[in-house]
């Protein structure tokens, strides 16, 4: 019995059945490395400009303490729930065990439609969620970070009420803050970075020439913009974008600075052009050498999964392929080409790290000493992924997830159940 439900929840479930059958796990060692640790709801009421009172539901959960404290992004969406945030956690737990990081996996989130709020609402509603979440973080307890929906101002909010309370300034309680804020040079662009550097280990391995090639990409938030940019900046032809408000199209290739620029003023996509609008439902089977799904979960399912056009499929979102989509890609593994979403968009915590790293130490790197450190532990997790489903037969995500269940599962049996 577990208090998490859902349908990422479980599809996390099923994630984990799959690697631990593969690794033999005996099944009294599998609720121990499956379910979180600690869980905490709260309630945050704040109140609304029109002067009357509400109250929204936050989560944190912390999935294992067994590596070092644990490390996730906050999430502010209507869909946000108890099991969505623990499947995120656990996948966080794999993620950070893959690349080498001294942490577990934690998550957060609140239920709440951050658009529908002003910006003095949101604020209200960063500063209490944090001070609700106080008992529980902390710099060597669990660390925060952005995620759908929250982003660097929300982090300087959250860094700042912990810090009123501690009477001192404390930036290593999150990290995807301003660089004016104790933040880290990198830090913003690290994920779109990371999956457009993996994408391009993927086309190496491939023998596809990036230069003139065709990419696809849905959310154009911070993960999606900016892997988008830097597979324009590599000659990718980057064909079709979406967003929540609507997909662009255009053969010939859009112009991603331009729509950069146009979704930062904006706050999205909405207003560019209509001529080349295109059906959002669309947007994942347009033919193309790389595919970025760097949205939400659970986009990618068997019915979608068959009709993939693309031979890399990039996971920049965390959980976008459902289990029943990976069967099908597993058969298709010849032709589609997956970088799991634990490797794909893991330079966002790896910087996230040199950002805590940096805090601790006080001594600040430049800019590129942190995307050559972030390039050197995306390329050794990449190997070892390869290495993996290439020596053993294994499809990537089953590679990429052994290799992080076995470095916790190793350090649980080596650290022994207490008492
Ligand atoms: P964001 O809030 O900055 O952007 C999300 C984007 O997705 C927006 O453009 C939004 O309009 C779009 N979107 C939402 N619902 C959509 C839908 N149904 N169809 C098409 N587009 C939709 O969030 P982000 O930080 O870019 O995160 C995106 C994904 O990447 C999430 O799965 C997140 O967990 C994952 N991720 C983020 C980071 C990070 O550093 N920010 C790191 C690792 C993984």
């Amino acid at each position: 019995m577990t208090s998490y439900r859902g349908p990422v929840f479980e599809m996390a479930v099923k994630q984990f059945e799959v690697i631990a059958n593969y690794l033999s796990i005996p099944d009294d060692a599998r609720p121990r490395l499956l379910l979180p640790k600690r869980s905490v709801t709260v309630s945050c009421p704040i109140h609304r400009d029109d002067g009357t009172t509400a109250v929204f539901e936050g989560y944190r959960v912390q999935h294992h303490l067994t590596l070092g404290p644990t490390k996730g992004g906050t999430r502010f969406a209507p869909t946000v729930d108890l099991g969505e945030v623990a499947a995120l956690a656990i996948w966080m737990s794999w993620k950070c065990a893959l690349v080498g990081l001294p942490y577990g996996g934690a998550k957060g989130g609140i239920n709440v439609d951050p658009s529908t709020l002003s910006k003095r609402e949101l604020e209200a509603l960063s500063r209490r969620y944090m001070q609700e979440m106080i008992p529980f973080v902390g710099p060597h307890t669990d660390v925060m970070a952005p995620d759908l929906g929250t982003n660097e101002q929300i982090m300087a909010w959250f860094m700042d009420t912990y810090s009123m309370y501690q009477g001192q300034t404390v930036t290593e309680i999150v990290t995807g803050k301003p660089v004016s804020a104790g933040g880290t040079l990198g830090r913003r662009e690290a994920t779109g970075r990371g999956v457009a550097h993996l994408v391009r280990r993927a086309a190496d391995e491939l023998k596809i020439r990036l230069n003139g090639s065709t990419a696809v990409v849905q959310g154009f938030g911070n993960v999606g913009s900016i892997a988008a940019l830097e597979l324009h900046n590599m000659g990718v032809k980057v064909i079709a974008v979406s967003d929540h408000t609507g997909a662009l199209y255009r053969p010939r290739g859009l112009d991603i600075p331009q729509l950069v620029r146009h979704a930062s003023s904006q706050g999205s996509l909405d207003g560019y052009s209509n001529e080349l609008a295109l059906d959002p439902a669309e947007i994942l089977t347009v033919p193309c050498d790389v595919l970025v799904p760097a949205a939400v979960e659970r986009v990618i399912d068997a019915g979608t999964a068959a009709k993939l056009r693309c031979r890399i499929l990039a996971e920049g979102a965390n959980g976008p392929t459902t289990p029943e989509a990976d069967r099908i890609l597993e058969a298709r593994q010849d032709e589609v080409f997956v970088i799991p979403d634990i490797l794909c968009n893991s330079g966002g915590v790896v910087v996230s790290y040199f950002e805590w790293v940096q805090d601790l130490q006080r001594l600040f790197w430049e800019e590129e000493e942190v995307m050559r450190r972030e390039y050197q532990l995306l390329d050794r997790a990449f190997d070892r992924v390869l290495a993996r489903s290439k020596g053993e037969n294994l499809f990537n995500r089953t590679a990429a997830m052994a290799i992080g269940v076995e470095r916790v599962r190793g350090a649980k049996e080596t650290r022994g159940l207490f008492p």
